[in-house]
């Protein structure tokens, strides 16, 4: 399966962030993965200007699940789309603790991004204390399961496993334990139904250019969803290089 290298910026970046993307195109060229940046809504247009006519795809951090409607402050999929973002990332932990998203707010949000034809980058995985509790496989199960809706497929579907305790803090899971919650997503999405058999599981969570191959070495690891080693082309694209 093609691997797919995203870069979420959360909220980092001003005008003068998009030398990054730009350094980017220069420095992945043919690359032999999907590449997507996803900076903040603010950056979006600039951004997909610069990405014209190369190999990265531009996309959002989040979605709101309504068209349009009387919404102080959101953005629709639809707003996405108009300054041409290609994906969105929706149920990202950092929303789902500090913006209270539940897996049934993620799923609305999933079907407004496949209405609007964004691919949705869905994040599951499980805190430390629930790995400690020996529940990541079952809390990665659920999550999927109540956040996936009818009609996602691997055409508009990506699902990343980040395990909570990875997310910027240097820990990075065993391949072992990559493997063991990446085929148990595997498996569930072939529950779901034949065609979610090819959609693709990036895994997240401290991944840097010196440890992305072992990662992508591990079994059902489709890519990466990539944090604080975005925001650097030279190390995002040695990331990226090492998904060939
Ligand atoms: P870090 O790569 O900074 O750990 O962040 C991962 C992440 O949250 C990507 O969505």
């Amino acid at each position: 399966m093609r691997k797919l290298v995203a870069g979420n910026w959360k909220m980092y970046g001003l005008a003068s962030s998009l030398a990054e993307i730009e350094a980017l195109k220069g420095l992945t060229g043919e690359a032999a993965c999907d590449i997507v940046v996803c900076p903040p809504f603010t950056l979006l247009e600039k951004a997909a200007e610069r990405a014209k006519d190369s190999t990265v795809a531009i996309g959002a951090q989040d979605c709101h699940r309504q068209i349009s409607d009387a919404y102080t402050g959101d953005v629709s999929a639809e707003m996405l789309v108009d300054p041409g973002a290609r994906f969105v990332i929706l149920g990202h932990s950092e929303r789902r603790v500090f913006h209270h998203e539940t897996d049934a707010m993620v799923a609305t949000k999933v079907t407004a991004a496949r209405t609007a034809g964004l691919t949705a980058i869905i994040c599951v995985g499980e805190t430390r204390s629930e790995r400690g509790d020996g529940k990541a496989i079952e809390v990665v199960g659920a999550q999927l399961r109540a956040s996936v809706p009818a009609g996602a497929s691997s055409s508009n579907l990506v699902i990343a496993y980040e395990p909570v305790w990875a997310i910027g803090t240097g820990l990075v899971p065993t391949i072992e334990q990559i493997e063991e919650i990446h085929s148990s997503i595997r498996q569930r999405l072939e529950e779901l139904g034949e065609d979610r058999r090819n959609v693709r599981i990036p895994y997240g969570g401290s991944v840097k250019a010196s440890n992305a191959a072992a990662i992508f070495g591990a079994e059902n690891v489709d890519g990466a969803l990539v944090g604080g080693a975005s925001l650097k082309a030279t190390e995002f694209a040695g990331i990226i290089s090492a998904a060939a």
